[in-house]
């Protein structure tokens, strides 16, 4: 089978209002998507949901690169993606936005070859997962009203709460919220990079007391070896990195030097399905879980997404909620999975099994 042709295609996503984490608030994503074509008849759809602070791309610039690969990627067989990821790294460093697009198609085309569903052809551990929802900061009263509104009114078991600007403030909004939602309530904590060391102790350290089960990247990505003193200094919860796991060196660093038990994979991050099962393999040899997260991405990422927690069992923990705050639920494409409350489960359909044409 050969790649014939790859079209690229700009979408945007609009939330229904902003969202405020502790370096950013975001009010829309400007997306692309990707259709590739191959000699067999089968189209392949992928994309790219770039974060500029994160994956430091923008819309213009994945198109760009995207338009680069493009004469590498044509007559190249889309079963032999460990060979496309040679050529992609070979072309251009990072872009692990521009590169997911690819990777996430040639997923789509082998399993619509194969006439299974992605989540099989990843490993085919289960076919749903329970899905958490995510918190933006805003003045603790608002955020335990919130909490006790998506355990109540939609069903959440697992709460992710955005931290990282105020400490203090974020203590008492863990106590609020612990106090809405009750003790059975899964808690779990975002500093988005927001803390240094001292505040990161003085948080994990108190918010122990409120039943958090872990807090995710309290300081710079950078800090590694921050990140392995404050997982020292606190027992009784757990330490996850996100911004600091870019691709599979990364997290056997962070592995090797005990600097997470929990290390959060985006496929916009590693660059798709094949980096992010690499990623998962050195972090449970390790004895290190995974959870998959998201960007503001839309039902074909999303879908991708939720196929990768459920085809592995050291994925234990999935963050793929952006959808849920969008004007369009379904960004304009049916199927991929359903969800009912905080289950989520992925349709016995060939590929990504969505409803998608350009
Ligand atoms: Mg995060």
């Amino acid at each position: 089978m050969k790649i014939t042709d790859i079209k690229i295609e700009k979408v945007r996503i609009n939330l229904t209002e902003p969202f405020r984490v502790a370096f950013a608030e975001i009010s829309y994503s400007e997306n692309i998507l990707i259709k590739v074509s191959t000699d067999m008849g089968i189209d392949g759809y992928g994309e790219a949901a770039p974060i500029a602070f994160v994956t430091g791309e923008t819309s213009d610039s994945v198109v760009s690169v995207l338009n680069m690969l493009k004469p590498g990627l044509i007559g190249m067989d889309p079963l032999d993606i460990e060979a496309i990821h040679s050529l992609m790294d070979g072309c251009i460093l990072g872009n692990g936005s521009a590169k997911c697009a690819v990777d996430l198609a040639m997923y789509d085309i082998k399993g619509k070859l194969m006439g299974q569903p992605v989540y099989k052809v990843l490993g085919g551990y289960s076919n749903s997962v329970q899905n958490d929802i995510t918190i933006g900061i805003n003045a603790p009263e608002k955020m335990a009203a919130e909490a006790k509104r998506h355990v109540e009114e939609d069903g959440f078991h697992i709460l992710k709460i955005k931290a990282g600007i105020n400490v203090k403030e974020d203590v008492r909004a863990m106590k609020l919220i612990r106090e809405a939602v009750g003790p059975d309530i899964r808690l779990r904590v975002d500093a988005n990079q927001g803390y240094d060391v001292a505040d990161a102790v003085y948080a994990l350290t108190e918010f122990r007391q409120y039943g958090i089960e872990a807090v995710e990247q309290c300081l710079p990505h950078w800090d590694f070896d921050g990140s392995a003193y404050i997982r020292s200094k606190v027992n009784g919860i757990k330490v996850m990195l996100d911004e600091s796991i870019h691709n599979h060196i990364d997290a056997a660093r962070a592995c090797k030097y005990g600097c997470a038990d929990i290390l959060n994979i985006k496929l916009m991050k590693c660059g798709g399905l094949f980096r992010a099962s690499q990623i998962n393999s050195i972090a449970e040899a390790y004895g290190v879980t995974c959870m998959v997260g998201c960007m503001m991405e839309t039902k074909l990422a999303t879908t991708a997404g939720v196929s990768l927690v459920a085809s592995k069992k050291n994925i234990t923990e999935a963050d793929c909620d952006s959808f849920l705050f969008y004007e369009d639920e379904q960004t304009g494409m049916n199927g991929g999975f359903t969800r009912v409350n905080d289950r989520f489960t992925l349709l016995d359909q060939p590929g990504f099994g969505l409803d998608i044409s350009f």
